[in-house]
């Protein structure tokens, strides 16, 4: 079903517990309550993989044994932005993992006629030049609101910037790989295509439906 790949800044987390997680959420027969739980689950699975690099620091602490150097990571040097609404699902398990990040918020629909990203909300933290950002949304599939979000984002200067789905495609990756060739996109599965109405198949559905239960 997914398709094999070969780009480095392309991210398969093909973990056996993301892996299950994801084939129980495919299910048409999922509830929204079981859909949502398996979305946190995977959500704080794949953040362990994207803050794999994060910078770490050192301080003394003391066990109550003796005085020791430990590393810490300091969270709130890392935002993460969610594309209105369905980034919501992934971003919760995310701040669960990592409960000292900023959070930043792009809301973005996709007009029915043309398939672009139409912006209608943009908020985020401030020096965003000191901040690595990891955006989330749960499916990348044409890749213009992520193309679109990235733009966005990018002008506020940050440090680095990495994209997180659930599930993409060729054409997802080839849209946001030739508009950010710099980005690195972490995901769970590429699907085989997009059909007419631009749902990656055979894919999950709409996320955002199946996550707020508004099918
Ligand atoms: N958005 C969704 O929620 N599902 C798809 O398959 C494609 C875009």
């Amino acid at each position: 079903m997914s398709s094999p790949n070969t780009d480095p800044f392309v991210h398969l987390i093909d973990h056996p517990l993301v892996q299950h997680k994801l084939t129980l959420m495919r299910k048409k027969e999922a509830s929204t309550t079981s859909f949502r739980t398996l979305l946190n689950e995977i959500s704080m699975l794949m953040a362990y993989e994207v803050t794999r690099d994060m910078a770490m620091q050192d301080i003394e602490i003391e066990t109550p044994l003796e005085k020791m150097t430990a590393k810490v990571i300091d969270g709130k040097k890392l935002v993460l932005v969610s594309i209105l609404r369905a980034g919501t699902g992934i971003l919760d398990g995310m701040l669960s993992v990592v409960p000292g990040a900023r959070v930043g918020h792009i809301g973005l629909y996709r007009d029915p006629d043309t398939l672009k990203a139409v912006e209608y909300y943009f908020k985020m933290p401030k020096d965003m030049q000191e901040r690595d950002v990891v955006v989330v949304d749960p499916m990348l599939a044409t890749g213009n609101s992520a193309v679109a979000a990235i733009e966005r984002v990018k002008a506020t200067h940050p440090k680095s910037i990495k994209f997180v789905c659930l599930l993409t495609c060729p054409q997802g990756i080839a849209t946001l790989r030739e508009a950010h060739p710099d980005v690195q996109i972490y995901t769970a599965a590429i699907d085989r295509e997009l059909n007419s109405h631009s749902y990656i198949l055979p894919g999950l559905g709409d996320a955002g439906d199946r996550i707020f239960g508004t099918q």
